[in-house]
Protein backbone atom coordinates (compact mmCIF):
# COMPACT_ATOMS: atom_id res chain seq x y z
CA UNK A 1 0.00 0.00 0.00
CA UNK A 2 1.44 3.47 -1.13
CA UNK A 3 1.12 6.38 1.23
CA UNK A 4 0.38 9.97 -0.53
CA UNK A 5 -0.64 13.92 0.68
CA UNK A 6 -3.36 13.36 -1.81
CA UNK A 7 -5.30 11.42 -4.56
CA UNK A 8 -6.95 12.91 -7.01
CA UNK A 9 -9.82 9.96 -8.93
CA UNK A 10 -10.19 11.82 -12.26
CA UNK A 11 -7.84 13.76 -14.64
CA UNK A 12 -10.47 15.63 -16.73
CA UNK A 13 -9.92 19.15 -16.56
CA UNK A 14 -10.65 19.42 -12.75
CA UNK A 15 -8.19 16.78 -11.70
CA UNK A 16 -5.59 18.04 -14.88
CA UNK A 17 -5.72 21.45 -13.00
CA UNK A 18 -5.57 20.17 -9.47
CA UNK A 19 -2.61 18.54 -10.46
CA UNK A 20 -0.95 21.44 -12.67
CA UNK A 21 -1.45 23.46 -9.60
CA UNK A 22 -0.02 20.70 -7.63
CA UNK A 23 3.43 20.51 -9.25
CA UNK A 24 4.69 23.72 -8.08
CA UNK A 25 4.02 23.13 -4.32
CA UNK A 26 7.17 21.97 -3.01
CA UNK A 27 7.13 18.80 -1.14
CA UNK A 28 3.95 18.18 -1.80
CA UNK A 29 2.75 14.60 -3.02
CA UNK A 30 0.17 13.11 -4.87
CA UNK A 31 -1.31 10.92 -7.41
CA UNK A 32 -4.26 11.32 -10.31
CA UNK A 33 -5.87 8.25 -11.01
CA UNK A 34 -7.57 7.92 -14.60
CA UNK A 35 -9.02 5.30 -15.96
CA UNK A 36 -9.12 5.86 -19.43
CA UNK A 37 -5.47 4.70 -21.06
CA UNK A 38 -6.20 7.25 -23.78
CA UNK A 39 -7.41 11.13 -23.11
CA UNK A 40 -10.12 12.73 -24.86
CA UNK A 41 -11.98 15.09 -23.58
CA UNK A 42 -15.50 14.50 -24.17
CA UNK A 43 -14.43 12.46 -26.95
CA UNK A 44 -18.18 11.94 -27.87
CA UNK A 45 -19.12 15.60 -28.41
CA UNK A 46 -15.36 16.26 -30.38
CA UNK A 47 -17.58 17.61 -32.97
CA UNK A 48 -15.01 19.34 -36.03
CA UNK A 49 -15.37 22.70 -35.24
CA UNK A 50 -17.28 23.21 -31.92
CA UNK A 51 -16.14 25.60 -29.94
CA UNK A 52 -14.73 26.52 -26.04
CA UNK A 53 -17.63 28.51 -24.38
CA UNK A 54 -15.00 30.31 -22.52
CA UNK A 55 -11.18 32.31 -22.85
CA UNK A 56 -8.67 29.72 -22.98
CA UNK A 57 -7.25 32.23 -20.12
CA UNK A 58 -9.66 30.87 -18.07
CA UNK A 59 -7.42 27.31 -18.60
CA UNK A 60 -6.34 25.01 -15.90
CA UNK A 61 -3.92 27.34 -14.61
CA UNK A 62 -3.59 30.79 -15.42
CA UNK A 63 -6.37 32.68 -13.36
CA UNK A 64 -4.14 32.13 -10.06
CA UNK A 65 -0.79 31.47 -11.30
CA UNK A 66 -0.22 32.91 -14.68
CA UNK A 67 3.68 31.46 -14.26
CA UNK A 68 2.59 28.16 -13.83
CA UNK A 69 3.97 25.86 -17.20
CA UNK A 70 0.47 24.21 -17.65
CA UNK A 71 -0.78 27.27 -18.90
CA UNK A 72 -2.85 27.44 -22.34
CA UNK A 73 -0.62 29.97 -24.08
CA UNK A 74 2.63 27.72 -22.88
CA UNK A 75 0.98 24.74 -24.86
CA UNK A 76 1.19 27.02 -27.69
CA UNK A 77 4.26 28.10 -27.28
CA UNK A 78 5.75 24.89 -26.67
CA UNK A 79 4.40 23.80 -30.01
CA UNK A 80 5.77 26.43 -31.80
CA UNK A 81 2.41 28.11 -33.29
CA UNK A 82 1.74 31.27 -31.31
CA UNK A 83 2.52 33.92 -33.93
CA UNK A 84 -0.12 31.72 -35.93
CA UNK A 85 -2.58 31.19 -33.29
CA UNK A 86 -2.82 34.83 -33.17
CA UNK A 87 -2.74 35.75 -36.29
CA UNK A 88 -5.78 32.50 -36.76
CA UNK A 89 -7.36 35.26 -34.57
CA UNK A 90 -9.86 32.58 -33.72
CA UNK A 91 -13.39 33.86 -31.27
CA UNK A 92 -13.06 30.69 -29.41
CA UNK A 93 -10.77 28.21 -29.54
CA UNK A 94 -11.79 24.66 -31.16
CA UNK A 95 -12.68 21.95 -28.68
CA UNK A 96 -10.56 19.95 -30.49
CA UNK A 97 -7.11 22.12 -29.77
CA UNK A 98 -8.07 22.22 -26.00
CA UNK A 99 -8.44 18.32 -25.91
CA UNK A 100 -5.06 18.54 -27.58
CA UNK A 101 -4.07 21.36 -24.74
CA UNK A 102 -5.52 18.71 -22.11
CA UNK A 103 -3.84 15.59 -23.16
CA UNK A 104 -0.50 17.86 -23.05
CA UNK A 105 -0.79 18.65 -19.29
CA UNK A 106 -1.65 15.37 -18.60
CA UNK A 107 1.40 13.88 -20.63
CA UNK A 108 3.73 16.31 -18.59
CA UNK A 109 2.67 15.67 -15.38
CA UNK A 110 4.56 12.87 -13.79
CA UNK A 111 2.00 11.94 -11.28
CA UNK A 112 -0.93 10.27 -13.29
CA UNK A 113 -1.78 7.06 -13.67
CA UNK A 114 -3.29 6.41 -16.72
CA UNK A 115 -5.88 2.75 -17.54
CA UNK A 116 -6.30 2.88 -13.51
CA UNK A 117 -10.57 2.77 -12.81
CA UNK A 118 -10.60 3.16 -9.11
CA UNK A 119 -13.19 0.62 -7.52
CA UNK A 120 -13.80 1.41 -3.74
CA UNK A 121 -13.00 3.62 -0.79
CA UNK A 122 -13.03 2.93 2.23
CA UNK A 123 -12.33 4.34 5.63
CA UNK A 124 -9.97 2.36 7.90
CA UNK A 125 -8.35 3.67 11.35
CA UNK A 126 -7.57 7.22 10.62
CA UNK A 127 -7.15 6.96 7.07
CA UNK A 128 -9.00 6.66 3.76
CA UNK A 129 -7.98 3.86 1.41
CA UNK A 130 -8.37 3.72 -2.41
CA UNK A 131 -8.04 0.80 -4.07
CA UNK A 132 -7.68 0.39 -7.97
CA UNK A 133 -7.78 -2.91 -10.53
CA UNK A 134 -4.20 -2.40 -9.91
CA UNK A 135 -2.92 -0.87 -6.81
CA UNK A 136 -4.24 0.25 -3.13
CA UNK A 137 -3.34 4.03 -1.84
CA UNK A 138 -3.94 5.49 1.25
CA UNK A 139 -4.13 9.01 2.30
CA UNK A 140 -5.61 11.44 4.33
CA UNK A 141 -7.01 13.75 1.54
CA UNK A 142 -9.50 12.22 -1.26
CA UNK A 143 -10.23 14.60 -4.12
CA UNK A 144 -13.23 13.37 -5.96
CA UNK A 145 -12.84 14.81 -9.75
CA UNK A 146 -14.80 12.29 -11.87
CA UNK A 147 -17.39 14.56 -13.77
CA UNK A 148 -20.80 14.78 -14.07
CA UNK A 149 -23.12 11.93 -15.76
CA UNK A 150 -25.03 12.25 -18.78
CA UNK A 151 -28.99 12.16 -17.88
CA UNK A 152 -31.59 10.43 -19.81
CA UNK A 153 -35.28 10.80 -18.80
CA UNK A 154 -37.01 7.71 -18.07
CA UNK A 155 -39.87 8.20 -20.60
CA UNK A 156 -39.02 4.18 -22.31
CA UNK A 157 -42.01 1.72 -22.43
CA UNK A 158 -40.95 -1.00 -20.15
CA UNK A 159 -40.86 -3.25 -23.01
CA UNK A 160 -38.40 -1.10 -25.31
CA UNK A 161 -35.54 -3.53 -26.27
CA UNK A 162 -32.70 -0.38 -26.76
CA UNK A 163 -30.36 -1.03 -29.51
CA UNK A 164 -27.44 1.33 -28.03
CA UNK A 165 -26.81 2.54 -31.97
CA UNK A 166 -29.88 4.06 -32.49
CA UNK A 167 -30.92 5.45 -29.01
CA UNK A 168 -28.15 7.18 -27.03
CA UNK A 169 -26.87 9.92 -25.09
CA UNK A 170 -25.09 12.85 -26.68
CA UNK A 171 -21.77 12.02 -24.74
CA UNK A 172 -21.56 9.04 -27.56
CA UNK A 173 -22.79 10.94 -30.39
CA UNK A 174 -19.19 11.11 -32.02
CA UNK A 175 -18.79 7.43 -31.59
CA UNK A 176 -21.85 5.99 -33.60
CA UNK A 177 -21.98 5.26 -37.23
CA UNK A 178 -23.16 8.50 -38.97
CA UNK A 179 -24.70 6.88 -41.80
CA UNK A 180 -28.39 8.47 -41.50
CA UNK A 181 -29.28 7.88 -45.17
CA UNK A 182 -32.95 7.44 -45.71
CA UNK A 183 -33.73 7.45 -42.04
CA UNK A 184 -35.09 10.07 -39.32
CA UNK A 185 -33.06 11.29 -36.96
CA UNK A 186 -34.47 12.82 -33.45
CA UNK A 187 -32.25 15.26 -31.00
CA UNK A 188 -34.14 15.50 -27.77
CA UNK A 189 -33.24 18.82 -25.78
CA UNK A 190 -32.68 22.74 -26.82
CA UNK A 191 -29.03 23.13 -25.14
CA UNK A 192 -25.44 23.64 -26.22
CA UNK A 193 -24.87 19.92 -27.12
CA UNK A 194 -28.74 19.22 -28.83
CA UNK A 195 -27.57 22.35 -30.50
CA UNK A 196 -24.39 21.76 -31.93
CA UNK A 197 -25.80 17.61 -32.73
CA UNK A 198 -28.82 19.46 -34.93
CA UNK A 199 -26.36 22.00 -36.53
CA UNK A 200 -24.01 18.85 -37.95
CA UNK A 201 -27.15 16.91 -39.12
CA UNK A 202 -28.17 19.48 -40.79
CA UNK A 203 -24.93 20.02 -42.78
CA UNK A 204 -23.70 16.46 -43.21
CA UNK A 205 -22.91 16.19 -46.56
CA UNK A 206 -22.64 12.25 -47.19
CA UNK A 207 -25.08 9.77 -45.60
CA UNK A 208 -27.11 12.79 -44.53
CA UNK A 209 -30.39 11.79 -42.50
CA UNK A 210 -33.53 11.98 -44.71
CA UNK A 211 -35.75 14.07 -41.88
CA UNK A 212 -34.66 15.63 -38.68
CA UNK A 213 -36.58 16.58 -35.86
CA UNK A 214 -35.13 18.89 -33.24
CA UNK A 215 -37.19 18.03 -30.21
CA UNK A 216 -37.35 20.41 -26.73
CA UNK A 217 -40.10 21.09 -24.34
CA UNK A 218 -39.05 25.09 -23.97
CA UNK A 219 -40.96 27.53 -25.84
CA UNK A 220 -37.80 28.65 -28.01
CA UNK A 221 -34.39 28.14 -28.42
CA UNK A 222 -32.56 30.43 -25.84
CA UNK A 223 -29.20 31.84 -26.38
CA UNK A 224 -26.72 31.38 -23.68
CA UNK A 225 -26.42 34.46 -21.77
CA UNK A 226 -22.64 35.38 -21.65
CA UNK A 227 -23.52 39.51 -21.52
CA UNK A 228 -20.68 41.37 -19.39
CA UNK A 229 -22.64 42.10 -16.28
CA UNK A 230 -24.12 38.54 -15.99
CA UNK A 231 -20.72 36.93 -16.80
CA UNK A 232 -19.45 38.50 -13.43
CA UNK A 233 -21.13 35.21 -12.17
CA UNK A 234 -18.22 33.20 -12.97
CA UNK A 235 -15.70 35.65 -11.38
CA UNK A 236 -14.36 34.91 -7.53
CA UNK A 237 -16.89 37.28 -5.91
CA UNK A 238 -19.80 35.55 -6.93
CA UNK A 239 -19.22 32.15 -5.67
CA UNK A 240 -18.41 33.47 -2.06
CA UNK A 241 -21.52 35.47 -2.61
CA UNK A 242 -23.65 32.44 -3.38
CA UNK A 243 -21.79 30.24 -0.52
CA UNK A 244 -22.94 32.79 1.98
CA UNK A 245 -26.75 33.25 0.60
CA UNK A 246 -29.76 31.24 2.64
CA UNK A 247 -30.98 28.34 1.05
CA UNK A 248 -33.99 30.25 -0.30
CA UNK A 249 -31.92 32.96 -2.04
CA UNK A 250 -29.58 30.45 -3.46
CA UNK A 251 -32.31 28.62 -5.43
CA UNK A 252 -33.55 31.80 -6.81
CA UNK A 253 -30.10 33.32 -7.72
CA UNK A 254 -29.93 29.68 -9.80
CA UNK A 255 -33.63 30.12 -11.51
CA UNK A 256 -32.06 34.03 -12.52
CA UNK A 257 -29.09 32.85 -13.68
CA UNK A 258 -29.98 29.86 -15.50
CA UNK A 259 -29.23 31.04 -19.33
CA UNK A 260 -25.42 31.75 -17.88
CA UNK A 261 -25.34 28.18 -18.22
CA UNK A 262 -28.21 26.74 -19.51
CA UNK A 263 -28.59 27.98 -23.66
CA UNK A 264 -26.94 27.86 -26.85
CA UNK A 265 -23.85 30.17 -27.49
CA UNK A 266 -24.81 32.84 -30.02
CA UNK A 267 -22.59 31.57 -33.03
CA UNK A 268 -24.14 28.10 -32.61
CA UNK A 269 -27.70 29.38 -33.03
CA UNK A 270 -26.76 32.27 -36.35
CA UNK A 271 -25.15 29.11 -37.65
CA UNK A 272 -28.25 26.81 -37.15
CA UNK A 273 -30.14 30.06 -38.41
CA UNK A 274 -28.19 30.26 -41.35
CA UNK A 275 -28.16 26.71 -42.41
CA UNK A 276 -31.84 26.45 -42.07
CA UNK A 277 -32.46 29.74 -44.47
CA UNK A 278 -30.11 27.70 -46.63
CA UNK A 279 -31.52 24.80 -46.68
CA UNK A 280 -35.15 26.33 -47.47
CA UNK A 281 -34.72 29.10 -49.76
CA UNK A 282 -30.88 28.54 -51.63
CA UNK A 283 -30.88 24.47 -51.57
CA UNK A 284 -34.76 24.43 -51.52
CA UNK A 285 -34.85 20.91 -49.53
CA UNK A 286 -38.45 19.53 -49.09
CA UNK A 287 -39.85 21.66 -46.43
CA UNK A 288 -40.40 18.93 -43.65
CA UNK A 289 -36.63 17.80 -43.82
CA UNK A 290 -35.55 19.81 -40.46
CA UNK A 291 -38.34 20.25 -37.89
CA UNK A 292 -38.01 22.31 -34.77
CA UNK A 293 -40.72 21.27 -32.27
CA UNK A 294 -40.87 23.20 -29.85
CA UNK A 295 -43.07 23.21 -26.20
CA UNK A 296 -43.15 19.73 -27.26
CA UNK A 297 -42.67 17.46 -23.76
CA UNK A 298 -41.31 13.75 -24.68
CA UNK A 299 -43.64 11.70 -22.49
CA UNK A 300 -43.07 8.24 -24.04
CA UNK A 301 -40.94 5.89 -26.07
CA UNK A 302 -41.86 2.15 -27.48
CA UNK A 303 -40.81 0.67 -30.63
CA UNK A 304 -43.40 -0.36 -33.67
CA UNK A 305 -41.95 -2.50 -35.92
CA UNK A 306 -38.35 -0.97 -36.41
CA UNK A 307 -39.11 2.31 -35.76
CA UNK A 308 -39.35 4.40 -32.19
CA UNK A 309 -42.19 5.90 -31.74
CA UNK A 310 -42.33 9.36 -29.44
CA UNK A 311 -45.42 10.08 -27.64
CA UNK A 312 -45.29 14.30 -27.08
CA UNK A 313 -47.40 16.50 -25.03
CA UNK A 314 -47.57 20.43 -26.29
CA UNK A 315 -50.39 22.60 -24.32
CA UNK A 316 -53.14 21.61 -26.95
CA UNK A 317 -52.49 17.94 -27.60
CA UNK A 318 -50.17 14.72 -27.70
CA UNK A 319 -48.69 13.77 -30.53
CA UNK A 320 -46.78 11.02 -31.87
CA UNK A 321 -43.60 11.02 -34.52
CA UNK A 322 -41.37 7.63 -35.68
CA UNK A 323 -37.97 8.22 -35.79
CA UNK A 324 -35.11 5.92 -36.58
CA UNK A 325 -32.93 7.12 -34.40
CA UNK A 326 -32.89 9.23 -31.24
CA UNK A 327 -30.33 11.07 -29.59
CA UNK A 328 -30.71 12.47 -25.95
CA UNK A 329 -28.89 15.91 -25.25
CA UNK A 330 -30.86 16.29 -21.74
CA UNK A 331 -27.64 17.33 -19.61
CA UNK A 332 -25.51 16.48 -17.27
CA UNK A 333 -25.91 15.50 -13.28
CA UNK A 334 -23.71 14.81 -10.04
CA UNK A 335 -24.12 11.26 -9.17
CA UNK A 336 -22.55 9.32 -5.87
CA UNK A 337 -19.84 7.41 -7.52
CA UNK A 338 -20.22 3.56 -7.07
CA UNK A 339 -16.61 3.40 -5.31
CA UNK A 340 -18.02 5.56 -2.49
CA UNK A 341 -20.41 2.80 -1.62
CA UNK A 342 -18.65 1.79 1.66
CA UNK A 343 -18.21 5.70 3.14
CA UNK A 344 -21.24 7.79 1.34
CA UNK A 345 -23.12 6.89 4.24
CA UNK A 346 -20.69 8.73 6.42
CA UNK A 347 -21.22 11.91 4.41
CA UNK A 348 -23.63 14.29 6.28
CA UNK A 349 -26.41 15.57 3.77
CA UNK A 350 -28.97 18.30 3.29
CA UNK A 351 -31.79 16.43 1.73
CA UNK A 352 -30.48 15.12 -2.05
CA UNK A 353 -26.99 16.96 -1.55
CA UNK A 354 -23.93 16.33 0.48
CA UNK A 355 -23.17 19.34 3.11
CA UNK A 356 -20.13 20.59 1.35
CA UNK A 357 -17.94 23.49 3.36
CA UNK A 358 -16.30 26.27 1.80
CA UNK A 359 -12.79 24.68 1.11
CA UNK A 360 -14.70 22.30 -1.28
CA UNK A 361 -14.78 18.99 1.95
CA UNK A 362 -17.45 17.37 2.25
CA UNK A 363 -18.71 17.30 6.00
CA UNK A 364 -18.56 13.98 6.92
CA UNK A 365 -18.25 11.57 9.94
CA UNK A 366 -14.22 11.80 10.09
CA UNK A 367 -13.43 15.22 8.78
CA UNK A 368 -11.40 16.07 11.79
CA UNK A 369 -8.96 13.15 10.52
CA UNK A 370 -9.62 12.40 6.46
CA UNK A 371 -10.62 15.32 4.21
CA UNK A 372 -12.87 14.75 0.88
CA UNK A 373 -13.32 16.88 -1.35
CA UNK A 374 -15.64 17.24 -4.48
CA UNK A 375 -14.75 19.24 -7.74
CA UNK A 376 -17.82 19.83 -10.19
CA UNK A 377 -20.30 18.61 -7.90
CA UNK A 378 -21.45 22.04 -5.37
CA UNK A 379 -23.49 23.60 -8.03
CA UNK A 380 -25.93 23.61 -4.45
CA UNK A 381 -23.20 25.21 -2.37
CA UNK A 382 -21.06 27.26 -4.49
CA UNK A 383 -23.46 28.24 -7.34
CA UNK A 384 -23.22 28.00 -11.32
CA UNK A 385 -19.80 28.06 -11.86
CA UNK A 386 -19.32 24.89 -10.22
CA UNK A 387 -19.81 22.64 -13.41
CA UNK A 388 -18.04 25.46 -15.62
CA UNK A 389 -14.09 26.06 -16.19
CA UNK A 390 -14.27 29.42 -15.65
CA UNK A 391 -12.98 28.82 -11.53
CA UNK A 392 -11.58 25.42 -11.59
CA UNK A 393 -8.39 26.77 -11.36
CA UNK A 394 -9.44 28.65 -8.13
CA UNK A 395 -11.16 25.74 -6.90
CA UNK A 396 -8.20 23.55 -7.17
CA UNK A 397 -6.08 26.19 -5.34
CA UNK A 398 -8.68 26.39 -2.74
CA UNK A 399 -8.51 22.72 -2.30
CA UNK A 400 -4.13 22.80 -2.22
CA UNK A 401 -4.46 25.51 0.52
CA UNK A 402 -6.61 23.26 2.39
CA UNK A 403 -4.61 20.26 1.94
CA UNK A 404 -1.21 21.93 2.82
CA UNK A 405 -2.48 24.10 5.64
CA UNK A 406 -1.88 27.41 4.97
CA UNK A 407 -1.85 29.96 1.68
CA UNK A 408 0.45 28.50 -0.92
CA UNK A 409 -2.07 30.64 -3.55
CA UNK A 410 -2.82 33.89 -1.86
CA UNK A 411 -5.31 36.18 -3.25
CA UNK A 412 -8.01 34.19 -4.83
CA UNK A 413 -10.51 37.13 -4.54
CA UNK A 414 -10.91 39.74 -7.29
CA UNK A 415 -12.97 42.68 -8.02
CA UNK A 416 -16.44 42.18 -8.90
CA UNK A 417 -18.72 45.18 -10.33
CA UNK A 418 -21.56 43.37 -9.49
CA UNK A 419 -21.00 41.08 -6.63
C1 LIG B 1 -19.37 18.53 -24.62
C2 LIG B 1 -19.07 19.45 -23.47
C3 LIG B 1 -18.46 20.67 -23.70
C4 LIG B 1 -18.18 21.53 -22.64
N1 LIG B 1 -17.61 22.74 -22.91
C5 LIG B 1 -17.39 23.60 -21.91
C6 LIG B 1 -16.83 24.90 -22.18
O1 LIG B 1 -16.55 25.26 -23.32
N2 LIG B 1 -16.61 25.74 -21.12
C7 LIG B 1 -16.92 25.38 -19.84
O2 LIG B 1 -16.70 26.17 -18.93
N3 LIG B 1 -17.45 24.17 -19.56
C8 LIG B 1 -17.70 23.28 -20.56
N4 LIG B 1 -18.26 22.05 -20.27
C9 LIG B 1 -18.62 21.72 -18.86
C10 LIG B 1 -17.41 21.21 -18.02
O3 LIG B 1 -16.43 22.18 -17.98
C11 LIG B 1 -16.82 19.92 -18.56
O4 LIG B 1 -17.77 18.90 -18.43
C12 LIG B 1 -15.52 19.45 -17.87
O5 LIG B 1 -15.01 18.37 -18.61
C13 LIG B 1 -15.70 19.03 -16.42
O6 LIG B 1 -14.45 18.56 -15.97
P1 LIG B 1 -14.26 17.43 -14.85
O7 LIG B 1 -12.82 17.15 -14.78
O8 LIG B 1 -14.95 17.88 -13.62
O9 LIG B 1 -15.07 16.16 -15.38
P2 LIG B 1 -14.77 15.22 -16.64
O10 LIG B 1 -14.25 16.02 -17.77
O11 LIG B 1 -16.01 14.44 -16.86
O12 LIG B 1 -13.60 14.25 -16.15
C14 LIG B 1 -13.81 13.21 -15.22
C15 LIG B 1 -12.72 12.17 -15.42
O13 LIG B 1 -12.83 11.18 -14.39
C16 LIG B 1 -12.57 9.90 -14.95
N5 LIG B 1 -13.19 8.87 -14.09
C17 LIG B 1 -14.51 8.69 -13.85
N6 LIG B 1 -14.70 7.66 -12.99
C18 LIG B 1 -13.47 7.19 -12.67
C19 LIG B 1 -13.00 6.13 -11.83
N7 LIG B 1 -13.84 5.36 -11.11
N8 LIG B 1 -11.66 5.92 -11.74
C20 LIG B 1 -10.79 6.70 -12.42
N9 LIG B 1 -11.18 7.70 -13.24
C21 LIG B 1 -12.50 7.95 -13.36
C22 LIG B 1 -13.19 10.00 -16.34
O14 LIG B 1 -12.66 9.03 -17.22
C23 LIG B 1 -12.84 11.44 -16.74
O15 LIG B 1 -11.61 11.52 -17.44
C24 LIG B 1 -18.54 21.17 -21.31
C25 LIG B 1 -19.17 19.95 -21.08
C26 LIG B 1 -19.43 19.09 -22.14
C27 LIG B 1 -20.14 17.79 -21.87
Amino acid sequence: MKDLDFICIGAGPSGLSLGALSSTVPGLKGKILERKSNFEWHGGMLIPDAKMQISYLKDLVTLVDATNPFSFVNYLSVNNRLYQFITANFGSVNREEYSDYLSWVLSSLDNVEQDTLVREVDYKNGWLEIETDKEKYRTNNLVLSTGLSPVIPEVFDDQLKVDKNSLFSSSEYMYKSHDFSGKTVSVIGSGQSGAEIFLDLINQKTNAPEKINWITESDNIFQLDDSPFVNEIFNPGFAEYFYNSSEEEKKQLLSTYNFANNGVSEQTLVEIYQSLYKERYIKKEAKTRSNLLIGHTLKKVYKDNKQYVLEMRTKEETKKITSDVVIFCTGYKYKTPSYLEKIKCLFNRDKDNFLINSDYSVNWKHQDECSVYIQNGAIHTHGLSDPNLSLSSRRSAIIINSIIGYDFYKDLNAHSFIF
